[in-house]
């Protein structure tokens, strides 16, 4: 998984933080009011310098008031450092090092994270002196910048990537061709009929679709003008009768055929009552982090009767899965068969999905607000900030103060879900717990 590391931002009120930040992100998106002795929530921004992608956490200014202080810190800027997988450290160059600055640095050297020191407001050569001033702190060299006017960020933001640990590499893999579709599902409940009717007349499209080989098992079939390889077809054509065993090397094919798919239609029998197999095959897929659509086949087969207790079975049993889109179709009549292709699309779209750090954590900052993470022994866990680390499917990694319920990040996905869609897309919510 290829997680983005992450820069945490420190330094007193008003030495200019914020401003920092936004000539590093080239756009005006942090705030930029930093008033002493106001804590606002950490904020987070996707961050790029010479193709380096990372995470900057804005820690906000910490109360300056002298009793608090030092729990202040401890609150506001330990956590934040604490996940973060490098320091930027601001220190205002006119003002020089403040006493706050020194308990910060304490802080900073228990850490043992990078630190990359940035004297600030050193708008002219002048000040450059002062800057010098603060090798004292015993950070290695200050790098004199200007938030203000943008001079010296370039040294700085080459600093700050060098003290960054490298990104390991994404690692879902990017194919390109046709989108790649396995048909799933228990025996007989009509995989090769629906096959077959999508497939139709138009027997083997193209072998050559530009730039791809295809497997001598797949097919490639136009749906709506758009060609889709589906996966592991010969299994359903040869339709290999039962041998004893059987049963074991199905359900080794089809998780086969579900690791190597982008989207799986899980095919399950409407005039049959759900079973075991049908929700085990459901399970496979989303675990194997897949995009979904589920097909109830043989509509023809049910009555008024059928369908309710269908229903019925469907909100007891596939509940957890109510993210995937449904069609209710016949393989034999090919009613709705024609629907499947939006479906298909539609669980693509939502498992590809990419959410900015930002758009994330404004969100996760409504959530705290308004549903904080209840009181465990006497401590209030907190979500510190998030961001996704990788789309199809989207994952997204907490980095929170003590660890969270089950239930409470159970509820965060329903709420990422109802914020952002993701129709049709499994959700991974990972922590990464500071205790
Ligand atoms: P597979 O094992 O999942 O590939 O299932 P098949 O496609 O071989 O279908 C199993 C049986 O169900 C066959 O006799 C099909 O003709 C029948 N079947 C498949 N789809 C439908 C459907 O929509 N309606 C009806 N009535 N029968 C179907």
């Amino acid at each position: 998984m290829s997680l983005k590391p992450v820069l945490a931002v420190v330094g007193r009120p008003n030495v200019g933080k914020s401003q920092l930040v936004n000539r590093i992100l080239g756009r005006r998106e942090a705030v930029v009011q930093d008033l002493p002795g106001v804590t606002r929530d950490r904020v987070s921004y996707d961050a790029n310098w010479n193709g380096r992608e990372f995470v900057i956490v804005d820690t906000g200014g910490w109360a300056s008031d002298a009793e608090g202080m030092a729990a202040q810190i401890a609150e506001q800027a330990e956590l934040a450092i604490g996940a973060a997988d490098a320091v930027l450290f601001v220190v205002d160059a006119t003002v020089g090092t403040t006493d706050e600055d020194e308990a910060v640095v304490r802080v900073l050297r228990r850490s043992k994270k990078p630190v990359v020191l940035a004297a600030n407001k050193v708008d002219d050569q002048r000040l450059e002196a002062e800057a010098s001033g603060l090798w004292n702190l015993g950070l290695g060299e200050p790098f004199a910048v200007s938030a203000l006017h943008g001079r010296g960020s370039g040294d700085l933001l080459d600093a700050v990537i060098a003290a960054l640990p490298e990104a390991p590499a994404e690692t879902f893999e990017e194919t390109g061709g046709p989108r790649r579709i396995a048909i799933v599902g228990k025996p007989n409940v009509g995989k090769s009929s629906l096959l077959n009717k999508l497939t139709g007349q138009q027997r083997s499209v193209v072998d050559n679709v530009a730039g791809t080989t295809v497997d001598p098992v797949d097919e490639l079939v136009e749906l709506g003008g758009e060609v889709y390889r589906f996966i592991d077809t010969a299994g359903l054509r040869r339709r290999v009768k039962e041998a004893s065993g059987h049963e074991y090397y199905a359900s080794l094919r089809t998780q086969q055929a579900i690791e190597r798919a982008e989207v799986c239609v899980v095919v399950i029998d409407a005039a049959e009552s759900i079973s075991d197999q049908d929700l085990k095959i459901l399970t496979m897929a989303e675990e194997a982090g897949k995009a979904m659509v589920v097909a109830y086949n043989k509509w023809d087969l049910t009555d008024d009767e059928r369908r309710r207790y269908l229903t019925r079975e469907i909100e007891r049993d596939v509940q957890a899965f109510a993210w995937a889109p449904t069609v209710n179709i016949s393989a034999l009549t090919g009613r709705n068969v024609d629907k499947l292709k939006k479906a298909i699309d539609a669980s693509l779209a939502g498992w590809e999905t990419r959410v900015t750090t930002g758009q994330l954590n404004a969100f996760l900052g409504r959530i705290a607000a308004a549903h904080p993470h209840p009181v465990r022994s006497g401590k209030q866990p907190r979500i510190l900030f998030g961001t996704q680390a990788q789309n199809c499917p989207p994952t997204f990694v907490l980095f929170t103060s003590g660890q969270m319920d089950p239930q409470y990040l159970r509820f965060v996905e329903r709420r990422l879900r109802e914020e952002f869609g993701f129709v049709g897309s499994p959700v991974v919510v990972q922590l990464r717990a500071r205790e």
